[in-house]
């Protein structure tokens, strides 16, 4: 079928973030608009629900997750890591299902991050590195961008 945009679902206005706020972006939201876009949320497809707890790669980044040497890890303790692993793979079928041309995702998320995440110590520091979900769909040549970046292609793929 017809190329679609795959976009995070709190960047399109929905309140699935962690605290049940949403991220919105108007750019995302007008491409769901105009029907180029369709909304994923890879932590409530990988069985989360809103609320749910903070939760931060520890020990490495999210292709560190995928080759098992690091865990996604809940403020309290948990490990989450296969719920993690499972909502990339339900949205790497669904980039597949749309023909993603691309996928537009929030940057920062354990999950969604696609060149900066939070570090692992909870204390609100950044470092440079990927989600679990971006790492999945980049392994499987699907094109990623963060919305700070979605700006400067918007003319590309309108
Ligand atoms: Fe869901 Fe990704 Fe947004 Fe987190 S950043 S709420 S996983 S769409």
């Amino acid at each position: 079928g017809l190329a679609m945009i795959l976009v995070s679902s709190c960047l399109a206005g929905l309140e699935v973030r962690y605290n049940g706020s949403h991220s919105l972006d108007s750019s995302v939201r007008d491409l769901i608009k105009n029907g180029k876009a369709i909304a994923v949320c890879p932590e409530l497809m990988g069985g989360f629900s809103t609320p749910r707890e903070p939760a931060e790669i520890v020990g490495g980044t999210g292709e560190d997750v995928l080759r098992g040497t690091a865990k996604v890890i809940e403020k309290s303790g948990r490990d989450v890591t296969e719920l993690y692993i499972k909502g990339a793979y339900e949205t790497l079928e669904k980039a597949k299902e749309v023909n993603a041309s691309i996928v537009v995702l929030k940057e920062y998320s354990p999950s969604c991050g696609s060149t900066m995440i939070y570090n692992g110590e909870f204390q609100h520091k950044k470092m440079a590195g990927i989600g679990v979900t971006a790492a999945l769909l980049l392994k499987n040549q699907v094109k990623v961008v963060s919305e700070e970046k979605l700006h400067s292609i918007l003319a590309e793929i309108e």
